[in-house]
């Protein structure tokens, strides 16, 4: 299939991917263009060109022929329409309408089909490529029928796309179920140039099997029809195992393990799942209550029911009473989500920071979250703008980025374009904290030149690794900034010789 990897199945994993030559960090390992694209599940209504929120009640955004969501920018480019082309003929064909919906925000059953109708025209367009790459794709029949969901699907899309679209005779139920499942347990999420999340079809990169720290990284490249290119993250031997992830690595192996079984069918067992430590992380670990230095972690990762004891003394308690317990403070951050951009949402994060101290490990995905939320709000809201925080608050940033790489660098290592976001966020108190430091007669002009090298070099390692991503999107678009402050601090390196 290719030079760079190759195609082995076993019963327990199906088909999975090796390296099949030394790999660096960054190797092109495949690029490849989506089989199709279209809406996520649960999608409110969107554009079906460009998938930007649409009004489903608005007249004036409908598609001219078929009456379906399409925006007024896309309505203008009427004869340039790619992707909603071919479903827009076979609903003008059977005049099948799009019924007007009152709350945009809420999920749109009526573009379930869409996606998997998609699926099924490219089928007809291209048959060979279904044959060697899509309809040997897993998609679990029988998992998937003991669940609502089949019923749900069965209901809007397979009675849907055989009755009033007018399939019957070109789509059998079978083939149908079999799309849907083929999507749910394979797809990937892309973004358009506008940021809105949509799902693609990458068979290459289905291939990979999972694991909860990948060593492939990917970027979708929505100017160029979605086209997705593939990178080793870090060093992989000849003969190593190739994986991608197909859950997000910053949450805990609870949520990660449910969200693996209920969309994906399968339990991870990857170094990770398996360690309650989280590869030394303590991500889900708790402080004991009871003893010093002890850290509450599940028996058994894979078992929600097991037990979580302490790592010094006899304490113990059930999965739920900390699972119940992850949810509460998860809650309470989430409320904070829609305060306002501004210092009282800051404060609000550091004060669910320091309440959560005695009880989390300083690691706990909850803090990481928190982490998170901080990094964005220091250096970027009225009071605390970057060349106004003073030493103290510039060095809370650095700390806050140095623990989310911590964390990042054990489970995205690598070229990952979580990490590059991080690198480019601890650059800059870096250079104002040296600075400062210059100025205050704390530090030589040897030791500042030597602390700028340092920052460029972080800013060069996010500049490399974000070049990778679409320039018309925010990760491309960083990359662009970066490589322009890479300049300016190589020019005032120089200016100190
Ligand atoms: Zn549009
Ligand atoms: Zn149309
Ligand atoms: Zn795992
Ligand atoms: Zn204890």
């Amino acid at each position: 299939m290719s030079k760079t990897f190759k195609v082995l199945e076993n019963p327990e994993l199906g088909r999975y991917a090796l390296a099949d030559k030394n790999l660096k960090a960054g190797d092109v390992l495949f690029e490849e263009t989506p089989f199709a694209i279209g809406p996520k599940l649960d999608s409110p209504p969107v554009c079906l060109e460009c998938s930007c929120p649409v009004d489903g009640n608005a007249s004036d955004q409908k598609c001219a022929k078929c009456g379906w969501p399409l925006c007024e920018e896309c309505i203008a480019k009427e004869n340039d329409i790619v992707y909603h082309r071919k479903e827009c003929a076979i609903f003008v064909k059977n005049k099948v309408k799009f019924q007007n919906v009152d709350d945009s925000t809420a999920s749109c059953t009526q573009l379930d089909c869409i996606t998997p109708l998609r699926v099924l025209l490219e089928k007809e367009e291209n048959p060979n490529r279904w044959n060697a790459e899509i309809s040997v794709m897993e998609h679990h029949p029988d998992a998937r029928k003991a669940t609502a969901v089949w019923n749900a699907d069965h209901h809007n899309i397979v009675k849907y796309l055989r009755g009033p679209c007018g399939l019957k005779d070109r789509f059998s139920e079978d083939l149908i179920q079999q799309v849907i499942g083929i999507l749910e347990v394979n797809a990937f999420e892309a973004r358009t140039c506008s940021g809105y999340a949509i799902r693609g079809l990458y068979p290459k990169l289905a291939i990979m099997a999972h694991s909860c720290v990948p060593n492939v990284v990917h970027a979708i490249h929505p100017t160029k029809d979605y086209r997705l290119v593939a990178r080793a993250a870090v060093d992989v031997a000849e003969g190593e195992m190739l994986f991608t992830t197909y859950t997000y690595t910053l949450s805990g192996t609870t949520m990660r393990q449910a969200a693996l079984k209920s969309g994906k069918y399968f339990t991870c067992r990857c170094a990770r799942c398996l360690d309650p430590a989280e590869l030394g992380t303590h991500f889900s670990s708790l402080k004991c209550q009871k003893c010093d230095n002890g850290l509450i972690e599940s028996v058994n990762p894979l078992d929600d029911e097991a037990d979580w004891k302490c790592t010094h003394c006899e304490y113990k308690t059930k999965g739920a009473a900390v699972l119940k317990a992850a949810q509460v403070m998860q809650a309470e951050l989430d409320e904070l989500a829609y305060m306002e951009y501004g210092p009282e949402r800051l404060e609000n994060f550091e004060r669910l920071f320091k309440k959560y101290r005695s009880v989390l490990h300083p690691l706990h995905f909850i803090n990481t979250s928190i982490r998170h939320s901080l990094i964005e709000l220091y250096g970027r809201i009225p009071g605390y703008e970057m060349h106004d925080l003073p030493d103290i608050l510039l060095e809370r940033k650095v700390e806050l980025c140095q623990d989310i790489l911590k964390v990042l660098n054990v489970f995205e290592p690598g070229k990952s374009r979580a990490r590059a976001m991080i690198l480019y966020e601890l650059h800059a108190p870096l250079i104002l904290l040296a600075q400062s430091a210059y100025r205050q007669g704390t530090l030589q002009g040897v030791s500042l030149k030597e602390k700028l090298i340092e920052a460029a070099d972080i800013l060069k390692e996010c500049a490399e690794i974000l070049e990778w991503e679409d320039s018309s999107t925010p990760e491309g678009i960083l990359a662009n900034v970066a490589k322009q402050a890479i300049v300016q601090l190589e020019q005032s390196i120089h200016s100190l010789e």
